[in-house]
C-alpha cells in the first residue's frame, strides 16, 4: 500500500513502513491543492503538526484508510469528518509526555534562576550578580492541574526537586496508584494553595480559558504559572493584567493561543514572562518514539484494511 509521511517523520519510522513492503513518500510543507494532488492512491498518511488534514483534504482522497498524527493532540485533523468518511485517526499519546515534562521544569527553573536574561545580558557584556537573585523550588508547592501522563511525570520530577504536590483533575477523587503524596483537590484550592501553577489539560470548552481573572484573583501574588499544555487555556489578555498588576509575580509559557506568536504579542514585551515557540515536544527522543508509535499504528490499520 502508499504511504504519505509529511512534515519529517523520523527516518526510522519511515525504514520500519518500508521494511513492512509499503511505499512510502516523504513530503513537506504541503496543503491543499498540492495535498490532495500528493494524496492521489495514498492509503495511509503520517503527519506531525504543520499538515492541515482538513474535511475539504478529506473528502478529495476516496483512497484514504487512516490518519496518524505523530503527536499528542490532533489539532491538526478534522477528526469529525476523517470518521464520518470510515478514515481511522490515531495519535501518539505517549511519546511526548517525558519531554514536556522536563520542559515544564526547564521554564521553571529557567524562570526562577533568570537563565535567559542572564545570559543574553552576559552575551551583551554585563556581568550582573545582584540583579538576578534567584528562588529556590524546594519545599514549594506545585499545584498541578490535569492529573493525566503528562501531569504525573511532571509530579514524579517535583517530588525528586523537594516539591510538595496537589493537584485537580476532574477524573479523579483521590491520588492514583504510585502517587498517595500528592493532594488531590478542586480548582479552586489548588489555585489558592500553590505556589508555582502548571497546566497539564488538554484545550477543550471546558478548559478554554479556565485560567483568567478570577482564577489569577485566587493565586498567591507571589505565586508563577508554568504553561506546556495549549494556548488558549490561559486568557492571555487576563495574563497580561495579572503581571503587570502584581496578581501575580512571573509566568513561563510554551504556547500561545495563536501559533506562531507575533513578535508584537503584548506578552512578549514583559519582562516577567518567560516564553517558549512550543518546543515541549520537540527533543529527539520524543520525535523518534512518536514516529514508530505511529509507524506501528499505522501498519496495524493498513493490516487490518488489507484483510477485508
Ligand atoms: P492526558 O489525557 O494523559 O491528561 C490530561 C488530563 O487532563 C486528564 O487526566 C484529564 O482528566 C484532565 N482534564 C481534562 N479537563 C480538565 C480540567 N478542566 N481540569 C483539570 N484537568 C482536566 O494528556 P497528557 O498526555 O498528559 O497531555 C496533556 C496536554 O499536554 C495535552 O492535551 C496537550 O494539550 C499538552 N501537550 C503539550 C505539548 C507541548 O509541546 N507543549 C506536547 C504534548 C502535549
Amino acid at each position: 500500500m502508499k504511504v504519505l509521511a509529511c512534515d519529517g517523520i523520523d527516518p526510522a519510522a519511515v525504514k520500519r513502513i518500508r521494511d513492512a513492503g509499503h511505499e512510502v513518500v516523504e513530503a513537506k510543507g504541503l496543503a491543499a491543492p498540492d495535498l490532495i494532488i500528493a494524496l492521489k492512491g495514498v492509503h495511509g498518511l503520517m503527519v506531525r503538526s504543520a499538515t492541515k488534514v482538513t474535511a475539504e483534504v478529506l473528502a478529495a482522497t476516496p483512497d484514504l484508510r487512516v490518519v496518524v498524527r505523530a503527536g499528542t493532540g490532533l489539532d491538526n485533523v478534522d477528526r469529525a469528518a476523517a470518521e464520518a468518511r470510515g478514515v481511522v485517526v490515531r495519535n501518539t499519546p505517549n511519546a511526548n509526555s517525558v519531554s514536556v515534562a522536563e520542559i515544564t521544569f526547564a521554564l521553571l527553573l529557567g524562570l526562577e534562576r533568570h537563565v535567559a536574561s542572564a545570559g543574553s545580558d552576559l552575551r551583551a557584556g554585563r556581568w550582573e550578580k545582584t540583579k538576578y537573585q534567584g528562588r529556590e523550588v524546594c519545599g514549594r508547592m506545585l499545584g498541578i492541574v490535569g492529573f493525566g501522563r503528562i501531569g504525573r511525570e511532571v509530579a514524579t520530577r517535583a517530588r525528586a526537586f523537594g516539591m510538595n504536590v496537589i493537584a485537580f483533575d476532574p477524573l479523579l477523587k483521590s491520588p492514583p496508584a504510585g502517587f498517595d503524596w500528592v493532594k488531590i483537590a478542586d480548582y479552586d484550592t489548588v489555585l489558592r494553595e500553590c505556589d508555582v501553577l502548571t497546566l497539564h489539560v488538554p484545550l477543550t470548552d471546558s478548559t478554554k480559558h479556565s485560567l483568567s481573572t478570577r482564577e489569577f484573583g485566587l493565586m498567591k501574588p507571589d505565586a508563577v504559572l508554568v504553561n506546556a499544555s495549549r494556548g488558549g487555556v490561559v486568557d492571555e489578555a487576563a495574563l497580561h493584567a495579572a503581571l503587570t498588576t502584581g496578581k501575580l509575580r512571573a509566568a513561563a509559557t510554551d504556547v500561545f493561543e495563536k501559533e506562531p506568536a507575533p513578535a508584537d504579542h503584548p506578552l512578549l514585551s514583559l519582562p516577567n514572562l518567560l516564553a517558549m515557540p512550543h518546543l515541549g515536544a520537540s527533543t529527539s527522543e520524543a520525535q523518534k518514539r512518536a514516529g514508530l508509535d505511529a509507524a506501528d499504528a499505522l501498519l496495524e490499520v493498513l493490516a487490518g484494511a488489507q484483510t477485508i
